[in-house]
């Protein structure tokens, strides 16, 4: 049952469980959503095709899932009518279940999606004038438990597959008419200004064109379902978004971080939170695992990271615990002391019940920002979107259990133990 079990917390939390890259269907068909190319020629070869057939409409699939985010064999016109029996037989072209979906009257949209197996994880779209984020999920809930998200509260954690991860973006395309109908060749026959440095679709138009990893979840605690996801998200032949467009954001799971740059290459941003042991130790338990001068030098050495790509710090602000003037100068300091081509992102903390902290006021977050751009710094502070359906960051709470303040407490003592 390894393959279909929620991880208990405390008790055997892998941080990097083992990946599995289908979630079991009961009719035995295999969802192909999720896997790399490789793969879907192997299982086509399995299937008894012989290897050169068998290759050939692996990429033709291929194209056709990802790159024109087709949902029926039926739709494949260059595969044989006789071939597309073959197909629906063994294989589906998933996409997660949508058991929610909201529209706020700022234009953000949530969802509330449900894997093969019952589990429940949330998905928000954030429209803005010149761009479209979607803010994706890498897991059902959260092992770590940081003191101020509520996706932190939730007991029980599975990692979403590279096909659930994926099919977060699918879905989003699918809701926004977003596939393109031309293939790649014929858009790039149509001018340079529909395609950007990387090949990938340009922003021209389009509603989706950034993606986040800052839904539920940990992305680093699930590294390799992750990385495969956002492979085929920057696939020229897949859905063909620059990484440059894709950010992942990390709580601070040093070990991983290198690998992230090197094996995933997108933006990173860092939840950082606090400039002292003392708080990030109480906000951000993993503080106590991977220290600020460690996470500090992870960054410092993130490959990619320049000035034209900044990586990005996070900062909840959270009334007298990490708002005062002399926190802004010291998250100053920090930056310049580790040469950190570096933004910080302010996000007015959002509450939910039980949580024990309250948002800093309007005025401290101002003159906080204020500080932070006086030593040349961008520190923008991110307006709450669609607070009327809770679609806010750390706001995920749909899926999440409601705990009394005494059982949060034990769970944040639970999944510290945990942490080892
Ligand atoms: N686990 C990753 C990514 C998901 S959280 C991480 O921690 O970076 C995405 C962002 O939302 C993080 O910066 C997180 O700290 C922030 N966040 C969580 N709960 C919040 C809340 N209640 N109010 C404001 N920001 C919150
Ligand atoms: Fe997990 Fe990120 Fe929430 Fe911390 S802020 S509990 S790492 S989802």
């Amino acid at each position: 049952m390894a393959d279909t079990a929620l991880m208990p917390i405390p008790g055997l939390v892998d941080p990097v469980p083992t990946p599995r890259e289908v979630t079991p269907r009961a009719d035995g068909r295999v969802d192909l959503i999720g896997l790399p190319k490789a793969r879907i020629t192997e299982l086509f070869a399995a299937a008894g095709l012989d290897a050169k057939a068998a290759k050939l409409r692996a990429k033709q699939v291929f194209h056709w899932l990802y790159h024109r985010g087709v949902t029926e064999f039926e739709a494949m016109t260059d595969i044989a009518k006789t071939m597309r029996p073959w197909l629906m037989e063994r294989f589906v072209i998933g996409r997660p279940e949508v058991v929610l979906a909201q529209h706020s009257s700022d234009g953000t949209r949530k969802w509330l999606l449900r894997t093969d197996d019952g589990h429940e994880f949330e998905m928000v779209f954030i429209p803005d004038a010149d761009r479209g984020t979607l803010c994706v999920s890498s897991q059902v809930g959260c092992t770590l438990n940081c003191r101020f998200c509520h996706t932190g509260t939730m007991r029980l954690v599975r990692n979403l597959t590279p096909g659930e991860i994926v099919g977060q973006v699918m879905l989003a395309r699918d809701t926004l008419g977003e596939w393109p109908r031309a293939g790649q060749a014929d858009l790039a026959a149509l001018g340079d200004d529909l395609v950007d440095e990387d090949g990938g679709y340009s922003s021209d138009g389009r509603l989706l064109t950034n993606i986040v990893m800052m839904g539920m979840g940990e992305p680093l605690y699930n590294f390799d379902n992750v990385r495969d996801a956002l492979k085929l998200v920057m696939d020229g032949d897949g859905l063909a978004l620059s990484k440059r467009r894709i950010t992942l954001s990390t709580s601070g799971v040093v070990p991983m971080m290198a690998r992230a740059g090197d094996e995933i290459g997108v933006n990173l941003a860092v939840s950082l939170h606090a400039v002292s042991k003392e708080v990030r130790d109480e906000i951000v338990p993993i503080n106590r695992k991977y220290g600020l001068d460690e996470l500090l030098a992870a960054c410092a050495a993130y490959p990619g990271a320049s000035n034209a790509r900044r990586i990005t710090f996070e900062y909840v602000m959270l009334k007298d615990k990490n708002d005062s003037d002399a926190d802004a100068r010291e998250l100053v300091r920090l930056i310049k002391r580790y040469r950190l081509p570096a933004k910080v992102n302010l996000i007015p903390f959002n509450p939910w019940p039980g949580a024990a902290y309250d948002c800093s006021t309007p005025e401290r977050i101002r003159r906080f920002s204020e500080i932070v751009f006086a030593a040349g710094i961008s520190a923008p502070v991110r307006t709450p979107r669609g607070r009327d359906i809770d679609a806010a960051c750390g706001q995920l709470k749909t899926a999440a259990t409601r705990m009394s303040r005494a059982e949060l407490d034990k769970l944040a003592e639970e999944k510290l133990a945990a942490l080892g």
